[in-house]
C-alpha cells in the first residue's frame, strides 16, 4: 500500500436509491455504496472514508456545509496524500470553486466526483468516475502529487474545479470547462496536461472559514424591468452583485439602467461583470454597451464562471475586503480561476 486517500461522502446521486414509497431518489449510506465496487479493495492505495451525516442532495448545499467540508480536509490533511469528495452534481461546480479559495496553499489533490446515475444502477457512470478520481487523488511523481489543486473528475475528464459549470442534466458528460484546458484526459492511460496544472508551493495549508453570503446574481434578459433591477440593487445588506451580461460583457444603455447601477456603486455595492456565455471573456470597453459600465465603476470579470464569481466574492467579502481592494482582488487570479487579459 503506497498512498492513502480519504474519500469524503457528502451525498448526491452517486449514492442514492429510490424511496419505495415516493419513487424519489434519496441518499443512502456509504457502506452500501462501497459494496457496489469491491474492486476498490484491490486498489494500490489505502482508502478510508468520511461520511457526512446527514447526507445531502447538493441542492441543499450552503456555506456552513462548505466550512464543515473544508474542516474535514484540514483535520485529515497530514494523514492523507489526497482526497476524493463524492458530491451531487447540481452544485458541485460551486463547491469546488469555493473550496479552491478556502484552502490556501493546497498542496494535495482534492478531486470532486459524482454521477448522473446511482451506483446501484447497472449502467451507472459512478463506478468509473469514482475509480478515476481515486487514481488521480493518489497519483504522484517523485513523491509530489501530480494534481495538487481542487479539481472535478467526470466522464474521463479532469477539470480545474473553479473553471467548471454543470451544463447537462442528461448526458454523462455533464461538466464543462469552457475557458480552461483539461488537466487530464482519462483513456487507456491517464494523460496529465502538466503545463495547465497548478504547481505546489510547499507552504502550510491555511483554511479560510469566513464566507459572506450578502451577494446576489442578476442575469440580464431583453425586457428586464427597472423594478426588477432596482429591487435587487436595493436588497438590504447587499454588498456585491454578480451581473451576468451578454457576450463580451455588454448590457443595455438605457439611462434608468445605468443610473441604477451607478447609484448602487456609489452606495458601496461592488458590481462584478461576468458573461452569460460558457466560453470567452468580458472585455469592457470593446462595445459602447460595455464602455459605460466601465465608467460607472463596474468590475470586469474576464473569463470567470458565475459559480466561481459568486464563490470568490463570498470569500473576499468574508476576508473583509471592500471597495477598490475588493475590485482589485476580484480581477486578479487567486487560484487560477480567471485569465486576466
Ligand atoms: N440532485 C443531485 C445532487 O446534486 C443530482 C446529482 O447528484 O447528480 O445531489
Amino acid at each position: 500500500m503506497d498512498k492513502n486517500v480519504l474519500v469524503i461522502y457528502t451525498g448526491g446521486t452517486i449514492g442514492m436509491i429510490k424511496d419505495p414509497l415516493t419513487g424519489a431518489l434519496t441518499p443512502f449510506n456509504f457502506d452500501a455504496l462501497y459494496r457496489h465496487i469491491p474492486i476498490l479493495e484491490n486498489f494500490n492505495c489505502r482508502i478510508d472514508t468520511h461520511c457526512f451525516d446527514p447526507l445531502i442532495d447538493s441542492s441543499n448545499m450552503n456555506p456552513a456545509f462548505w466550512v464543515s467540508l473544508a474542516e474535514v480536509i484540514e483535520e485529515n490533511y497530514e494523514r492523507y496524500d489526497g482526497f476524493v469528495v463524492l458530491h451531487g452534481t447540481d452544485t458541485m461546480a460551486y463547491t469546488a470553486s469555493v473550496l479552491s479559495f478556502m484552502l490556501e496553499n493546497l498542496n494535495k489533490p482534492v478531486v470532486f466526483t459524482g454521477s448522473q446515475l446511482p451506483m446501484g444502477v447497472l449502467r451507472t457512470d459512478g463506478r468509473e468516475n469514482f475509480i478515476n478520481a481515486i487514481e488521480i487523488a493518489s497519483a504522484h511523481e517523485d513523491d509530489t502529487p501530480i494534481v495538487p489543486e481542487v479539481s472535478i473528475c467526470f466522464e474521463n475528464r479532469l477539470m480545474r474545479g473553479n473553471r467548471t459549470n454543470k451544463f447537462n442534466a442528461e448526458n454523462f458528460n455533464a461538466f464543462l470547462s469552457g475557458n480552461y484546458p483539461l488537466l487530464a484526459q482519462v483513456g487507456v492511460h491517464i494523460r496529465y496536461n502538466q503545463q495547465y496544472i497548478l504547481k505546489p508551493n510547499f507552504k502550510k495549508l491555511k483554511v479560510h472559514r469566513n464566507l459572506d453570503p450578502n451577494v446576489a446574481i442578476l442575469k440580464l434578459f431583453p425586457g428586464i424591468t427597472e423594478n426588477v433591477v432596482k429591487s435587487i440593487l436595493n436588497i438590504h445588506g447587499l454588498k456585491a452583485l454578480i451581473l451576468e451580461t451578454y457576450g463580451a460583457g455588454n448590457a443595455p444603455t438605457d439611462k434608468w439602467f445605468l443610473d441604477a447601477l451607478a447609484d448602487a456603486v456609489n452606495r458601496g455595492i461592488t458590481i462584478f461583470n461576468v458573461t452569460q456565455c460558457k466560453g470567452g471573456s468580458v472585455e469592457m470597453g470593446k462595445y459602447e454597451t460595455s464602455a459605460q459600465l466601465e465608467g460607472i465603476g463596474v468590475v470586469g470579470g474576464y473569463d470567470i464562471t458565475t459559480e466561481s464569481a459568486i464563490a470568490k466574492t463570498m470569500f473576499l467579502l468574508g476576508e473583509g475586503y471592500t471597495g477598490s481592494e475588493l475590485s482589485k482582488r476580484l480581477q486578479s487570479p487567486l487560484r487560477g480561476e480567471l485569465t486576466a487579459e
